[in-house]
């Protein structure tokens, strides 16, 4: 049985520091467990999901959808787009009902799983103490078996980007813009810098995204983010890849831009999104000893325990993630720094999506993996705007499979569509469940969906394989190819 440790007193079985999504889960395990937990927060529960990561990006995008009727117009031949004065200061009410909506979900969560919520800055010092600071300097001093380091991650801001310029933002500000840009500039065409873009087109605003990458989105399968980017170019915008920025200055309404291959741009506003680093600063890691890289990430091992045997690790601090995955770190630490022998498993293939406009998703292999690490394998495709729910919406979108080329087992998924990251779900359940071609093309689907394309997919790699077995099956077969 658990040893309770006692609620009142500021000794704890352990001590968690942040309450982002690594923080909270590794708190709530813990205290459902029936463990003394005390949890430091600095500023609200929820971390950057709440603050400034996923619930307000996904909101923007909402929203964008719904006041520009994004790519509807063209199917109905009607156009019923909000003005710019009314959608702006409507998107940012929604952004802040949705995250507070988020931190008293959270909230509740937290207590009502016995966790002991402490408010203030927290920092290491020796024996086993954590000290927990307010603004107005009082200090709470936590003494614990364990700590759980899940201080996450902020914006990288490099110096000589004017963060102070009100036209100059970042993942945390941009939330806060009041007003249609002339044109947006931003820097960084990953994740971030792709949700913005294509949520900002969908507003009517000229984008270009600047990348040192020779693709955008370059987590994702070669040829998804390069329809990605066909896509985006397709709306008027502009990318320029494989260079970078080398200054910014403002010159009236301009915001002077050069470029490191001598292109100069002249946007009137600019979101920089362009790395992300760990947040250590004033913790105290070295009054415990506890090890960082090179990049200041955290060093743990597979319990996320750290180089300070009684200090552990999760979430972004040990270097920027996802959300979901952090989750699973921070009860990963729970158990390990408890010694509980049920071991979390942390998914070693876990989905991961781009919530741009269209959205992209992969889960397991790419082609590219595939070929690096010499398997065999084959690919299945479906064109998404041919299925009768891509028609019916008016959307197009591509799912691509890669199948083991021995033993037919599903090994990657990878889409681009409207609802991406839902598509992507059910794929890697079939991928954690070994499912085999012939498995994904038996299983009946609803109909009209997206989903139906795995077996329209699977179908398409059946016909190159095997098109005597397809016959046989008498199962629908499509070339959809590129
Ligand atoms: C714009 C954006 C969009 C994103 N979209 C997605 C998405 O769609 N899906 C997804 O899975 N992930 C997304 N992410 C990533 C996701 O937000 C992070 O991976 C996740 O929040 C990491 O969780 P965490 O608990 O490690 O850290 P955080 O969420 O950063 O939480 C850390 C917490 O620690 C607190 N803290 C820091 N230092 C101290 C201290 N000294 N004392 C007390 N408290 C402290 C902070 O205030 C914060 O609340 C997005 C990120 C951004 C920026």
């Amino acid at each position: 049985m658990p040893p309770h440790g006692d609620q009142v007193s500021n000794h704890h079985d352990v001590v968690v520091i942040g309450a982002g999504p690594a923080g909270e889960a590794a708190a709530e395990l813990g205290g459902n467990l029936g463990y003394s937990v005390a949890l430091v927060e600095r500023d609200i529960v929820g971390g950057t999901v709440v603050t400034s990561g996923g619930a307000p990006t996904k909101t923007f995008r909402e929203a964008a959808v719904y006041f520009s009727s994004f790519e509807k117009e063209k199917v109905y031949g009607v156009a019923l787009s909000a003005a710019p004065e009314v959608m702006y200061p409507a998107i940012r009410a929604r952004a802040r009902y949705v995250s507070e909506r988020l931190r008293q979900i959270t909230l509740e969560r937290i207590r009502a799983s016995g966790v002991h919520l402490v408010h203030g800055e927290a920092r290491l010092e020796a024996g086993h103490t954590v000290v927990a600071r307010t603004g107005s300097g009082a200090e709470t001093r936590l003494h614990a078996g364990r700590v759980i380091i899940a201080t996450g991650s902020s914006p990288l801001r490099p110096p000589g980007v004017p963060f102070d310029d009100p036209c100059v933002f970042d993942s945390e500000t941009v939330t806060n813009i009041g007003r249609k840009p002339r044109e947006l500039l931003i820097v960084g065409g990953g994740a971030i810098g792709v949700e913005y873009a294509t949520i900002f087109s969908a507003l009517g605003v000229p984008v270009t995204i600047l990348d040192g990458a020779p693709r955008l989105a370059a987590m994702m399968d070669d040829e998804i983010s390069g329809r990605l980017e066909q896509v985006f170019l397709a709306r008027g915008n502009r990318v320029i890849l494989g260079t970078g920025m080398i200054s910014v200055h403002r010159d009236g309404d301009d915001l002077v831009t050069e470029l490191g291959d001598g292109r100069q741009l002249r946007p009137d506003a600019l979101l920089f999104a362009a790395g992300r680093t760990v947040s250590t600063a004033g913790l105290g890691l070295e009054t415990a000893d506890v090890g960082v890289d090179a990049r200041g990430r955290i060093i743990v091992d597979s319990q996320r325990r750290t180089s300070c045997p009684w200090v552990f690790a999760a979430g972004d601090v040990i270097g920027p993630s996802l959300a979901s995955v952090a989750t699973d770190q921070g009860r990963q630490a729970l158990c390990g720094a408890l010694g509980l022998d049920f071991s979390v498993h942390v998914d070693q293939i876990p989905a991961a999506a781009v919530y741009g406009l269209p959205e992209v998703a992969r889960v397991g292999k790419s082609e590219e993996d595939c070929a690096a690490e010499g398997i065999p394998y084959a690919t299945g495709r479906c064109e998404l705007g041919t299925t009768p729910r891509g028609v019916i919406a008016g959307q197009e979108g591509l799912l691509k499979l890669i199948f083991h080329g021995g033993t037919g087992v599903l090994l990657g998924v990878h889409v681009i569509c409207e609802i991406a990251s839902e598509i992507a779900g059910t794929g890697q359940a079939m991928i954690h469940n070994e499912a085999t071609i012939e498995d994904v093309v038996r299983m009946v689907y609803n109909t009209p969906t997206y989903t139906y394309g795995y077996k329209l997919a699977a179908a398409d790699t059946l016909a190159r394989l095997h098109p005597d077995v397809l016959r046989a099956m008498r199962l629908p077969s499509q070339a959809h190819r590129i």
